[in-house]
């Protein structure tokens, strides 16, 4: 019932219409009944006042005996009910023979004569307090006693007791013992006055409904025009602002709290579609960067449930997305126990890198928190590294190898061997070199050119590695130079290696001319300290021996005295 605030507004109106008029109607209605009453008690006083004229007219007229007739007829008259003049001692006078006793011994002889039948009647006590307070204001000049009360139908009945006053020309015959004479007990029946009033109730009770109903009514309507309607307006645009139409805009209308209300409503929903257009707006731009971007993009909402995969994901996934989503996030390198220990390092800002499906990928997962630390979902990065990974592979060989021989570099040697030679002494272990130089290369070139001379070195450097373990290193020390280094091999063993290579060298045949090498070779511990250049040094001699005696031959280092590497200055 009291759902619309139009109804609750006229429910107020209407009970405080109702309650006001009640009053309204309250007051009028006493008003009413008093002035009636106050009215009527005039009238009655005034019909007591002529009848006690008339009384007195009748009696100094001496015809006292009509009186009692006069009375009779007066209680005809349908609101009177009662008409009585009674003595001072309470009795109804002119129906005993005391007064004209009385009268006739003042006069000295008979001038009245007695009744025939006479009657006593008690009327009232003479200590009935109103008729001692009318037979007291009667002896000072005073009002006649009202007195109301119920009547037998119901009807309120209206007692007069007017004192009849003990006048100058009624002492003749009365004499002068007392102010009053008697008291004229006069009782009207106010039924026609109260059915009066009655009516007026009736009728005002009438219009009092009708000007309730019409101020509803007007209320009413004017509630519905100028507050229900705008705020219904409002409301409505509210509704659909809530259902996603943010274009609401409603009337500002008047100058009141629903123009301000309405005034407010458009600016804060004009704010929100600017907001929410801007919102779109990076929404799409972000959802344009997602999907056209190279890196893999996988969210899950904060239940685990994957939300987005973006192409490049799907791609790099080689899965379909319905069974990317049906696996779930933690299986989607199909590694869940690696996934979860991804999420739980929190701190980590390092990508992992995994090869999956032949590929190498950077993944970076981690779990997205919101603002007040709960969990909002999970994401994983996806980037594929192995384009960059060959590359960098390759770029990694270019840079330890030699470019014509494929052999490693003179970079590359001076690490390996620096860190062989370590690894020698501290397994206390053997390491040897053995270092080869082509013999009168200088003047192969000249006779063949620089070209075959090229094809040669790379036959040399083939030959070379052909020979060595997989565990040897071949470089180019430099020049038609290489130096081999063989891990856990002694210094004949070397040897045995480098007479196998020289005599490679010298049985190949390469673009219809040979070549010959000499061989330089030295080992740790047996004929050089344990650094690079003790050893290079040591290798490098036995190679100048090797040339001296007549090159195509390979020459050992002889035995070093050990002596334990020179200590480093103290500082
Ligand atoms: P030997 O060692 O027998 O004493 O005589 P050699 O002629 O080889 O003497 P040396 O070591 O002085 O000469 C080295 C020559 O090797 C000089 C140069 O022309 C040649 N050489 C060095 N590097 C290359 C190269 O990359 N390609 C070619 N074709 N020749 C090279
Ligand atoms: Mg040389
Ligand atoms: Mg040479």
């Amino acid at each position: 019932m009291f759902k619309h605030i139009g109804r609750k507004i006229l429910a107020v109106v209407g009970i405080a219409a109702i309650i006001g008029l009640a009053g309204l109607w309250s007051f009028y209605n006493y008003q009413q009944e008093q002035t009636a009453l106050r009215q009527n008690e005039r009238t009655m006083a005034k019909l007591t006042e002529s009848v006690i004229r008339g009384l007195e007219a009748v009696m100094l007229a001496g015809h006292a005996e009509v009186v009692q007739s006069y009375a009779d007829r007066l209680k005809t008259i349908s609101e009177i009910q009662d008409f009585r003049i009674l003595r001072i001692d309470g009795n109804e006078a002119f129906r005993d023979n005391a007064t004209i006793r009385k009268v006739n011994e003042r006069r000295g002889k008979e001038e009245f004569p007695l009744r025939e039948e006479q009657q006593v009647i008690r009327v009232m006590e003479p200590s009935h307090p109103r008729f001692a307070a009318a037979v007291t204001s009667g002896a000072k000049a005073g009002a006649p006693v009202i007195h109301y009360e119920a009547g037998p139908d119901g009807h309120t009945l209206l007692t007069f007791l007017d004192p009849i006053r003990n006048g100058g020309k009624c002492a003749k015959c009365h004499g002068k013992d007392h102010p009053v004479r008697g008291i004229l007990k006069l009782t009207t029946s106010l039924a026609p006055v109260e059915r009066e009033i009655q009516a007026t109730r009736y009728q005002s009770l009438i219009f009092l409904l009708g000007a309730v109903a019409g101020i509803t009514l007007l209320t009413y309507f004017l509630i519905r025009r100028t507050v229900v309607a705008p705020i219904l307006r409002i409301t409505q645009a509210m509704a659909n602002v809530a259902s996603g139409d943010l274009s609401q805009q409603v009337p500002e209308v008047g100058r009141d709290e629903l123009f301000e209300m309405a005034k407010s409503f458009n600016l804060m929903a004009g704010k929100l579609l600017a907001t929410y257009t801007g919102l779109h707006y990076e929404q799409d731009k972000l959802t344009t960067i997602i999907q056209s971007t190279r890196e893999g993009i996988v969210v899950t909402d904060k239940s685990g449930k994957i939300v987005l995969i973006n192409p490049a994901a799907q791609q790099l996934l080689q899965k379909p997305v319905d069974l990317v989503v049906r696996e779930g996030f933690l299986s989607l390198f199909d590694d869940p126990d690696n996934m979860r220990k991804w999420l739980d390092d929190r701190h980590s800002t390092i990508p992992e890198t995994i090869v999956y499906k032949e590929r190498t990928l950077n993944v970076y997962a981690s779990t997205i928190l919101a603002p007040d630390g709960h969990i909002s979902g999970s994401a994983a990065l996806i980037r594929d590294i192995t384009e960059e990974k060959r590359l960098e592979e390759e770029l990694r060989k270019l840079s330890t190898t030699d470019g014509l021989t494929g052999l490693y570099n003179r970079r590359h040697l001076d690490q390996t061997l620096e860190k062989e030679l370590s690894r020698a002494q501290r397994y206390k272990e053997n390491l040897s070199i053995i270092m080869i130089d082509v013999d009168h290369f200088k003047r192969f070139n000249d006779l063949y050119g620089h070209e075959k001379g090229d094809r040669v070195l790379e036959a040399v450097a083939q030959a070379a590695q052909h020979c060595l373990r997989k565990t040897d290193i071949a470089c180019r020390y430099g020049g038609e130079e290489f130096l081999l280094i063989l891990p856990s091999t002694d210094q004949e063993g070397a040897a045995v290696v480098a007479e196998r290579i020289r005599e490679g060298i010298e049985a190949m045949i390469v673009e219809e001319v040979k070549v010959t090498v000499s061989l330089g070779v030295a080992a740790f511990p047996e004929s050089a300290a344990p650094t690079p250049e003790a050893l290079v040094g040591a290798a490098d001699k036995a190679l100048y021996d090797a040339k001296r005696g007549g090159r195509n031959q390979v020459r050992q280092a002889p035995p070093a005295t050990i002596s334990p590497p020179p200590d480093k200055p103290q500082e």
